[in-house]
């Protein structure tokens, strides 16, 4: 198994594309750190990798406090003995207008899906950098790459992962750790079931192959960016949306 004796830190693993990409690098070898807020879902998920055989520790943290980021990437180090993926998925929308979006839902926004990055790069990379090696892989979205509407909080949030990761992917290259970004279309997921059926149909309309990407296959990707194989990647964004933006 390509990961065999490796530690990979997923948050916001509970569901949806976390607990693929966990899935993904658990079966390829990988001791998964499954990180996300609500204990009960967590145990859910590490009980169904165990009945696969699939090594994971739940740990509950809010990606947004970094005192608690902290402490949880202390308590991995010491109880598993090494890090070497970081896989930044945990992120939230809360979509309206910018002419009514509340000042709290661009806070929120901002805290998870950028923030949340940002706290646990911080406390992970250094770990990285002693060990001269290690993979980060923060999950984008179309939505940075090319906006949209009623959602200029999420689209800055993600957009700003993009070059938080290329930023830091040049101060941790010669360390012998890659930063990249995968940036998703749509996926099947509990994100994007609560669209209605009319604004789902209009992305179908949009996209050139027709359906939803599956979770499995932004896990795929993250796996491969995780693999030796990607060892001279850095800095990149992978689009994987069925061509929805080109
Ligand atoms: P999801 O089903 O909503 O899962 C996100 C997970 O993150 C949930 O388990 C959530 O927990 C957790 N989370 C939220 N706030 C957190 C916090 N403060 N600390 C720790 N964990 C937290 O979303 P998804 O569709 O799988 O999306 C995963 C990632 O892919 C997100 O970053 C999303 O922006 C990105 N993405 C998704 C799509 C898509 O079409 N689905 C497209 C492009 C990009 P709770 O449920 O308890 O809140």
């Amino acid at each position: 198994m390509i990961f065999n004796q490796k530690v990979s830190i997923v948050t916001g693993a509970s569901q949806g594309i976390g607990e693929a990409i966990a899935h993904e690098l658990g079966l390829a070898g990988s001791t998964v750190v499954l990180v996300d807020i609500q204990k009960e879902k967590l145990e859910e998920v590490a009980g169904r990798f165990a009945a696969e055989g699939i090594k994971s520790l739940p740990l509950v943290a809010d990606v947004t406090n970094g005192q608690q980021v902290e402490e949880a990437v202390e308590s991995v180090k010491k109880d598993l003995g090494r890090i070497d993926h970081l896989i930044n998925n945990a992120g939230i929308t809360r979509d309206s207008l910018l002419l009514r979006m509340k000042e709290e839902d661009w806070d929120l926004v901002l805290a998870v899906n950028l923030k949340g990055a940002f706290n646990f790069c911080r406390s992970v990379v250094k770990h990285m950098v002693a060990a001269r090696s290690g993979r980060i892989v923060s999950i984008s979205s179309v939505v940075g790459l090319m906006g949209n509407f009623g959602q200029a909080n999420y689209a800055a949030s993600k957009a700003g992962l993009i070059g938080f990761s290329k930023s830091l992917a040049r101060e941790v290259a010669a360390r012998g750790i890659t930063v990249n970004c995968v940036a998703p279309g749509y996926i099947a997921t509990a994100m994007t079931e609560k669209l209605s059926d009319e604004v789902k149909k209009a992305f179908l309309d949009n996209i050139p192959m027709k359906r939803f990407g599956l979770p499995e296959e932004i896990a795929k990707t993250v796996k491969f960016l995780c693999s030796d194989e990607a060892a001279y990647i850095t800095g990149q964004v992978i689009s994987v949306n069925g061509g929805l933006y080109m």
